[in-house]
């Protein structure tokens, strides 16, 4: 049985969520808006349904990276939270990487490799994608 719920938090600790059902399209996205936002060559994301992500703690900041996105942050330390597409109001994406047990939830593919850095190099055999899937819009 795969884990149905999840616990996760910036790192100053000022803001933690928890969120339940299963991850799903678990990726990396190499986009310059991911890119910039998060300070680091790719965020490892993963989609779960809204209606079973909250925030547990503090309140999340939010930015509107382009004309459909905002991205969750957290206001007094900066860790990129989550991002949320107009065209997906239904599905919430979560950073991996701030999930309490992040080793959990492994990305399954790379998207967005058109826009990666030509010296970040990926060598883990997963498929790379040179765009989003409908599901991956910067
Ligand atoms: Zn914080
Ligand atoms: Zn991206």
């Amino acid at each position: 049985m795969e884990k149905s719920l999840y616990t996760g938090g910036c790192l100053c600790g000022a803001v933690r969520y928890e969120v339940s059902g299963a991850g799903r399209h678990l990726c990396y996205c190499h986009c310059e808006s991911c890119r910039r936002a998060s300070g680091s060559p790719a965020v490892a994301w993963g989609t779960f349904d809204r209606n079973g992500f909250r925030v547990t703690r503090g309140t999340l900041a939010e930015f509107r990276s382009s004309e459909p996105v905002q991205r969750g942050f957290c206001a007094a330390c900066g860790s990129s939270l989550t991002y949320s597409h107009a065209a997906r109001p239904a599905e919430i994406d979560v950073t991996l990487a701030t999930l309490d047990e992040a080793g959990e939830l492994a990305p399954q593919m790379h998207v967005w490799v058109a826009d990666k850095l030509p010296w970040a190099r990926i060598e883990d055999g997963l498929p790379q994608l040179p765009r989003g899937t409908e599901n991956t819009l910067p």
